[in-house]
């Protein structure tokens, strides 16, 4: 009986926390398959470090690639024709690029750029509808992760029309700190201008209260946040709310 057992009992597979090429997974997305999924989908990623201001698509691109963001920080923007855009998305290691794949669209509505040197794990447009086919709890990880991005980018875009840059700068700089998971961020101002849709001078004044207030501290080439909970405060609701229904979401 002892050796049937023992010759019937299987090496327990071990958890795949790397790709076909080893590279480490910190994609919670990835993370949360079953390891059946993981070991199917890993072999059909590649690594590729995207470098600041790199963009993955434009919006009306035909969406040949998508991305399990691993490092860094990817920025959803509404694009004007006279060029001119606001962010209303953001990404991290929380996330992915190329929603419009799940739901069956090819093609892109937005820019997505990336705001920090980053690293993603692309996958090719068409092999993902095939694994969206044959990996369910891929799909319905994606389709959960669809409906945390619209409700963002619905506050976001309340945000824009309703709350004063140094609160919308707050909820920005924690949003982007939740992402990368770091206090330091090597973001310019004229970067966050861009990405608030303001101009240059009122981030500078906006920056300059919430560094008098000894929020945050400006560093070469970034900034520091210094009062996490401070800064917090300083913010406006919409990132609480924000917050709140992520947690309510992924506690249900
Ligand atoms: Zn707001």
């Amino acid at each position: 009986m002892a050796k049937s057992i023992r010759s019937s009992a299987k090496p327990l597979p071990k958890p795949v926390h790397t790709d076909g090429d080893g590279n480490h997974i910190h994609n919670l997305i990835l993370l949360g398959l079953p390891l059946q999924e993981r070991e199917l989908i890993s072999s059909k990623l590649e690594f590729v470090r995207l470098k600041t201001h790199q963009v993955l698509h434009e919006p009306g691109d035909s969406l040949k690639s998508a991305y399990f963001c691993d490092t860094g920080l990817i920025s959803i923007l509404s694009v004007f024709p006279d060029g001119k855009s606001v962010e209303v998305g953001l990404i991290g290691k929380e996330g992915f690029v190329g929603l419009p794949l799940v739901a069956g669209f090819r093609t892109s509505a937005t820019r997505a750029v990336a705001q920090i040197e980053a690293t993603a794990f692309r996958v090719d447009g068409e092999t993902l509808v095939v694994l969206l086919r044959q990996c369910s709890h891929l799909e319905r990880q994606l389709q959960q992760f669809s409906q945390l991005m619209a409700m963002q980018v619905t506050q976001i875009a309340a945000c824009n029309r309703l709350h004063e840059v140094n609160e919308r700068l707050a909820r920005w700089l924690l949003m982007s700190a939740d992402r990368v998971a770091s206090n330091s961020l090597p973001l310019t101002q004229e970067l966050i201008a861009q990405m608030l849709g303001t101009r240059r001078s009122s981030v500078t004044v906006a920056a300059g209260m919430l560094h008098k207030a000894g929020l945050i501290s400006h560093t070469r080439g970034g900034v520091e946040i210094v009062d996490r909970q401070g800064l917090e405060e300083a913010a406006c609701e919409c990132y609480a709310i924000m917050q709140r229904q992520t947690k309510q979401w992924q506690d249900a």
